[in-house]
């Protein structure tokens, strides 16, 4: 597991493609500048670790473009500390910029080849989130809510009420919602049942599947 000063230098320039196209928080920015994404990627995509893009991991998954990462961390607005659920670790490259962020990640994630995959990495590289969880992320992680922050990385066909329900008050659920193509859209918890609900611009991710097929 190598990171070279080529691989830095090439991650410098991504920093500034994924400032070019609007992300504006330091602290997430660092994150990508840091975050060493061609160790969490299969080699033969080794080239193409710092282009702004999606690629394929294994279990037919994806790794979220740089970007889109970047876009949903800084929705999230972290502070050390909060107590973040992910919902979909996949490669765990997004769980690892939460952990930079200084948050306490729990993460779920329904394929057990990556949920046993991405256990054993993210420890050699030195982040040690909370809790991975093999299991379904549409009912969320209950026994540790609420939580400050809940981020979905794959495509929700619908907001699973489930995760509304484990937001803090003040606490923010990052989701994109649609089938084909998905609107990046954001709650925020005001009240037991008042949610505060904005919508960003149009994302593609691989879906949130409802049953272990
Ligand atoms: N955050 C990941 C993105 C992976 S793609 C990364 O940066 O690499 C989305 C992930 O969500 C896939 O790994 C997929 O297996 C997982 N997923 C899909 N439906 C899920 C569900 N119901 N519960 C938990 N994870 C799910």
């Amino acid at each position: 597991m190598k990171d070279t000063f080529k691989h830095r230098g090439l991650r410098q320039k991504l920093v500034e493609v994924v400032k070019a196209k609007g992300i504006t928080d330091d602290n997430v920015l660092k994150t990508i500048g840091n975050i060493p994404r061609h160790l969490f990627m299969d080699s033969s995509f080794l080239d193409h670790a710092y282009q702004d893009k999606a690629f394929p991991i294994a279990a037919d998954q994806t790794i979220s473009q740089p970007y889109t990462v970047a876009f949903q961390s800084e929705l999230l607005q972290i502070t050390p500390g909060d107590k973040i659920l992910e919902i979909g670790t996949g490669s765990g490259y997004q769980t690892a910029v939460l952990c930079e962020l200084g948050a306490k990640v729990y993460s779920i994630e329904r394929q057990h080849e990556l949920f046993k995959k991405t256990s054993k990495f993210l420890p050699k590289l030195g982040y040690r989130p909370k809790k991975l969880i093999f299991g379904d992320g549409y009912i969320g992680l209950k026994e540790e809510a609420p939580f400050k922050g809940i981020i979905v990385t794959a495509g929700a066909p619908f907001v699973p009420k489930a995760l509304l329900a484990q937001l803090e008050i003040g606490g923010r659920l990052v989701i994109p919602v649609g089938e084909n193509v998905q609107t990046m859209t954001l709650f925020i918890r005001k009240g037991p049942k008042d949610f505060e609900k904005h919508e960003f611009g149009e994302f593609r991710f691989v879906p949130l599947l409802e049953d272990k097929n």
